[in-house]
């Protein structure tokens, strides 16, 4: 099961057909950003694993997502998470 990431607890919100998850960045700089930006330290509880580590949409501005020909939300290179409740 896919769960978004972001937030000292995690966000509320798993899989739901309106939201997309999208994987941290595999760059290192802007992987460090999206870390700062969910507001989380990389350490015991929490760590950036390939394939399991997602950011929902919820998080990216409507300008940050684009959609492929296939249908798919994609999240424009450079984009970092920007959009937190609470
Ligand atoms: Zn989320």
């Amino acid at each position: 099961k896919v769960k978004c990431k972001s937030g000292l607890y995690g966000c509320l919100f798993t899989s739901q057909p309106y939201l997309s998850f999208h994987p941290f960045p595999t760059e290192e700089r802007m992987r460090l950003l999206w870390v700062r930006a969910i507001r989380r330290d990389e350490g015991a509880t929490f760590t950036v694993r390939r394939g399991c580590t997602y950011v929902c949409s919820l998080h990216f501005q409507d300008d940050d997502i684009y959609v492929t020909p296939k249908g798919r939300r994609r999240l424009k290179s450079g984009v970092i998470p920007s959009k937190f409740v609470g």
